[in-house]
């Protein structure tokens, strides 16, 4: 007899991202599909150190269990390490060490969403955030996003009319947008938190791989100049893109209260985040490498990214439209149709196989409304002579 499963699975589906990737084993393939980092970037000599050091000065909490909330030279680190990004007052407690940023949104569904429950997302946003939030019976909004982040002016329309549980916003260089939200915005979004009570979410794990100037300060840092807002913002942040994903080391700053609703439902489920990789990633901001690794990501990713804006202004020339992303590992673009060319990115990816490179229609990205003119293209574990053959089969492609 087949399995009975539980009814919230019939809210979600396997990604159609997932398909995709299976062709992607294919022999020559260039792949700018994934939203991975480059592996060969990651700094395996400062993480070995900073392992050893962990083993060598407390082996006990490094291989333990430990508490639900982190491991608090960990939350020690991180509190120091967002005070070097503007947030200067989050202390230790305020914060919890997730596995991954993915749980910090997986505990943020469990703890706030009962089936039916509206939340508003950005149109387009991050896939599994999608998957996640529905698994709970979320019903999405989806606010629409242009080249400067989420439009407040249509965030505000919809908090009006549709009161969501909460915003979910991926405020800087968004996946799969790459859009950086103006001050401007994060100002209005802050002020909107308080004019209506609403919970804001900044998922940011790619605020740090900026390529020119920093962006506007997050929405964690700016909240301290906006009375009463601060309380209404949770800021998940990820180890991930920076360092190491395999590492699975994300936080979650949010109230007390929420905070300790988080900590319940995560004891019931993994108990705590490896104590090991924690006390790993803790050694390691100790020993103060991060400031290089993130020199050094930023400016292997602005390389790419500037090698692959060139080369799809020379091959798809007007057939695509986009915007050079700021920072992040993505360029979104959508294709124009003009010239007779093809104008639905998944039948684009399909003769984009066949031409040998890989991409992600946007589509899936959309909780609503999907454009399927739009595609995700990331440049994060090509080289630049890579990203220009793939571009180039792009061209050949369109
Ligand atoms: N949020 C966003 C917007 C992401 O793109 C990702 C990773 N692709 C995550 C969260 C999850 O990252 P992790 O769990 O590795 O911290």
């Amino acid at each position: 007899m087949p399995l009975q499963f539980a009814d919230r699975l019939n809210n979600v589906e396997t990604s159609a991202i997932r398909e995709l990737f299976k062709l992607l084993g294919k022999p020559g393939i260039i792949s700018f599909a994934g939203g991975f980092p480059d592996p060969a970037m990651f700094d395996v000599e400062g993480i070995k150190q900073a392992c050893a050091q962990a083993l060598a000065e407390e082996p006990g909490g490094a291989l333990q269990y430990g508490a639900t909330e982190g491991y608090q030279p960990l939350r020690e680190q991180l509190s120091a390490f967002m005070a070097t990004k503007g947030a200067k007052d989050v202390a230790p407690d305020n914060l919890i060490v997730t596995t991954g940023s993915q749980q910090a949104l997986d505990l943020l569904g469990k703890c706030l969403i009962s089936p039916g429950d509206k939340v508003i997302v950005e149109g387009p946003t991050f896939l599994a955030t999608i998957q996640c939030f529905r698994l709970y019976g979320a019903e999405l909004i989806s606010a629409p996003v242009d080249g400067n982040g989420v439009k407040t002016d249509e965030l505000e329309k919809l908090i009006a009319e549709h009161k969501p549980k909460f915003v979910y916003l991926i405020p800087t260089f968004g996946n799969p947008s790459g859009a950086m939200l103006s001050l401007e915005r994060r100002k209005k979004v802050l002020e909107m938190a308080v004019k209506y009570n609403t919970l804001m979410v900044e998922d940011d794990p790619y605020g740090d791989l900026y390529f020119g100037e920093a962006p506007p300060p997050s929405l964690l840092a700016l909240s301290g100049s906006v009375p009463g807002s601060r309380d209404l913002l949770v800021h998940c942040g990820s180890l991930s893109k920076v360092l190491s994903p395999g590492l699975r080391v994300g936080w979650m700053i949010a109230q007390p209260a929420l905070l300790a609703n988080a900590v319940m439902c995560k004891q019931f489920s993994d108990a705590h985040t490896s104590t090991f990789a924690q006390a790993t990633a803790a050694q390691y901001l100790k020993a103060g490498r991060m400031p290089a690794t993130l020199a050094n990501v930023r400016k292997v990713y602005a390389e790419r990214a500037r090698a692959m804006g060139d080369a799809l202004t020379r091959e798809l020339g007007d057939a695509v439209e986009f915007t050079q992303p700021a920072g992040g590992l993505f360029f979104w673009a959508r294709l124009t149709g003009k010239g007779g060319k093809v104008s639905d990115a998944g039948e684009f990816a399909k003769r984009a196989i066949e031409q040998g490179v890989a991409f992600v229609p946007g589509a899936p990205f959309f909780a609503a409304n999907p454009d399927v003119a739009t595609f995700r293209l990331s440049f994060a574990t090509a080289d630049v002579e890579k990203i220009k053959e793939g571009v180039a089969r792009l061209g050949k492609a369109i």
